[in-house]
């Protein structure tokens, strides 16, 4: 059942759980299908999420397309989610392309102009009636390759109270200590600032970076506010390396041209993973 993330988000940060948000790699349909069929079978809200770098081979539109033909053929609430886009530009276009759920990531900006640039793009969004998730204290990026592109630095608290008193999007990351990718080392995950901002504002809070978090503190997260909980690398990875073991075992018609029996096997695997990351992020149940 496709919808927007504000209720599911709004619901999870008041029921203490998280709903998982996974990206899909630019539309793949395997990751998509495994990650609806999985939050069908677990009875969770779930995320579907998308980097516009992603959308290169099959296109945004494309993407969009497959994720609301899967999102119909479940019962489960699911959201389309575009993930760090970082223009106003960009933001508006795909919203009117059916994303249900918009990430305007300003991170890499100074606070004010962050601020401003966010509310730009709430206000167009809350015209249409899409959600906006926000970005303060960056996240460490690298491009394709691994290079590193951003550095960690964690959210102040103190600017984290100005900026929502002057933009006001339904959701919001920060940053925490947290990186996307493996991590190269172990991540020193700052709680304390989950609690602190928890004081003045109960604004549904997003975790990135979930490949490699271990469980422990994710679930300490989650109680301390954290309602969106986005995985991309983990699943990323293992759908290649199920790609390669039904090739190497020839299971399910592999050696006999059978890419799609191929798929479905893989699928299958994914969904089991999808199943652990709901698992983890106590979503099961609400949807
Ligand atoms: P990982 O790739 O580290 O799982 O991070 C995903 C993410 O935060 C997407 O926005």
């Amino acid at each position: 059942m496709l919808c927007t993330s504000k209720e599911m988000l709004d619901k999870a940060a008041r029921g203490g759980y998280a709903v998982p948000a996974i990206n899909t790699q630019g539309g793949t349909y395997d990751i998509i299908r495994a990650i609806c069929m999985s939050a069908e079978r677990m009875q969770s809200p779930i995320i579907l999420a998308h980097y516009m770098a992603t959308g290169q081979f099959s296109g945004d539109d494309w993407f969009v397309e497959t994720a609301k033909w899967c999102a119909e053929r479940v019962s489960v609430p699911v959201a389309i989610h575009l993930d760090h886009c970082e223009d106003f530009a960009t933001c508006v276009r795909q919203m009117h392309t059916g994303f249900t759920s918009i990430m305007y990531d300003g991170s890499a900006l100074p606070m004010l102009e962050n601020a401003k640039r966010t509310e730009e793009v709430v206000r167009a969004c809350h015209a249409c009636g899409i959600p906006v998730e926000a970005e303060i204290g960056t996240l460490e990026k690298r491009d394709a390759d691994g290079n590193l592109l951003v550095k960690s630095t964690a959210a102040d608290p103190e600017e984290v109270r100005e900026f929502l008193k002057l933009c006001h999007p339904d959701s919001l990351a920060v940053g925490i200590g947290n990186a996307h990718g493996f991590y190269t080392e172990k991540p020193k995950i700052q709680l304390e600032i989950l609690d602190q901002i928890r004081e003045f504002t109960d604004i549904p809070l997003v975790l990135h970076g979930g490949t490699g978090l271990d469980d422990d503190i994710v679930k300490q997260a989650i109680s301390r506010g954290i309602a969106k909980f986005n995985v991309a690398t983990q699943i990323r990875h293992a759908h290649i390396q199920y790609l390669k073991q039904g090739i190497e075992e020839k299971r399910a018609g592999a050696d006999n041209g059978h890419a799609w029996k191929l798929s479905e096997w893989v699928c299958g695997k994914l969904a089991d993973d999808v199943d652990k990351i709901i698992e983890l992020a106590g979503s099961a149940g609400k949807a």
